[in-house]
């Protein structure tokens, strides 16, 4: 089956890796068609805005995207092109995978085993951005209001961020961690907030994970304070499965999964909404590399995995990830960042490791 996915190449060290991608999946012998998409700093001049409509057009025609990353010019009053994608599609699942791949340098002790996947609400939460700057001028109303209703006194001197958390959000991204985890052979979710303290937000975050999770008696349930999950996943990671949280503490435990899996090089990622699907690489655009060959592309190549399994592409998702694992586990043609420690012989270049890839594709 033929499917046309949009490929957004990005800035920085993005066209490198998209271009490893490309030539990994041709060697997969699917169907996959590319429409390219520019995004980014690379067009911001030519179109004034670093997202454009007809990229947003193009993912909503063909409901699959591939994004490498892209800059969001900073001071300039653009939004982050990340949080526009989000918004106009919709994508209110974050999904990041954090498996360990032996070959890989870990600090744990023990990386085997650990297999997560981590589901953050994407558009709730302190991130919604109603926010109030310190001061007494304009906000003033505000901290009367606060003050009259809740007795609550604030110094001129104190900002105030707003915390939504609702019952539709909280069930939609619940029963899509649940959905994942059914129909992806897993078998238990953690719902993970800090519901002790923030009864009203946190508390009703909770409640609904636990009333969605008898819809599921096939998946196991369970809830964690967000504190003690961040002690749980440095020392026993490998007991947990699919995480599901709200988007703040799912923002902070998505990069202390990848760290403990070897970093965000080679942690993959997914936005997706009830209609379209956007897989990237977590990093950024690494500008201090761009154009050297040095870039790591297991992040993008990852991601791509996710992309093939979402399709349905399975055997060529699991050749896919077969390849990579059997490439950082061999350990000689990876890039600078996938070095063990003692490794004297020299680092492979991007699209060197991207070869020894399509090579070992050949292979399986
Ligand atoms: P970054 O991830 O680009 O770089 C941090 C460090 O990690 C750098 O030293 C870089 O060389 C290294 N690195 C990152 N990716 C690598 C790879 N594939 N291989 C080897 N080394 C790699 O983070 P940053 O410097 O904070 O951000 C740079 C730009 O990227 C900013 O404009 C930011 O807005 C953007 N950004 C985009 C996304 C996205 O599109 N998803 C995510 C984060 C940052």
């Amino acid at each position: 089956m033929t499917h046309t996915v949009t490929l957004v190449p990005g800035d920085g060290v993005g066209p490198e890796i998209t271009e490893v991608v490309r030539s990994c999946v041709a060697e997969l012998g699917t169907g996959i068609e590319w429409e390219v998409q520019q995004a980014g700093g690379s067009v911001l001049e030519a179109e004034k805005t670093p997202l454009p409509e007809r990229v947003l057009d193009s993912i909503r025609r063909n409901e699959v995207a591939l994004k490498g990353p892209v800059e969001t010019p900073i001071g300039k009053g653009f939004r982050s092109v990340n949080v526009q994608l989000r918004q106009s599609l919709d994508l209110f699942a974050s999904v990041r995978p954090c498996r360990y791949y032996p070959g890989i340098q870990s600090r744990i002790r023990d990386p085997e085993g650990i297999d997560l996947v981590i589901v953050r609400e994407n558009t709730e939460d302190l991130y919604a951005g109603i926010e109030f700057m310190e001061s007494c001028g304009a906000d003033g109303p505000f901290l009367r209001f606060l003050k009259e209703q809740k007795g609550v006194e604030l110094g001129c001197d104190t900002g105030i961020s707003i915390k939504p958390i609702s019952v539709s959000g909280s069930e939609r991204i619940v029963t899509f961690a649940f959905e994942h985890a059914r129909s992806n052979g897993r078998k238990k979710v953690t719902a993970i907030d800090k519901a002790n303290i923030m009864k009203y937000t946190d508390g009703l975050f909770m409640n609904v994970a636990e009333e969605v999770s008898r819809r599921y008696p096939d998946v196991a349930y369970e809830h964690k304070l967000v504190d003690n999950m961040c002690m749980q996943l440095v020392q026993y990671p490998e007991r947990y499965d699919v995480l599901v949280l709200p988007n703040l503490y799912g923002d902070i435990i998505s990069d202390l999964a990848a760290g403990i899996i070897g970093g965000l090089g080679v942690a993959p990622g997914a936005n997706m909404g009830s209609e379209y699907a956007v897989f990237e690489a977590t990093h950024g655009s690494a500008p201090d590399i761009a154009g050297r060959d040095l870039a790591n592309p297991v992040g993008i190549l990852l991601s791509t995995v996710l992309m093939l399994f979402h399709l349905d592409e399975r055997s060529a998702a699991e050749r896919l990830q077969g390849a990579i694992a059997a490439v950082l586990q061999e350990g000689s043609q990876v890039t600078a960042d996938l070095k063990r420690k003692g490794d004297t012989t020299p680092a492979a270049g991007t699209r060197a490791m991207g070869r020894a890839i399509a090579e070992r594709i050949q292979a399986l």
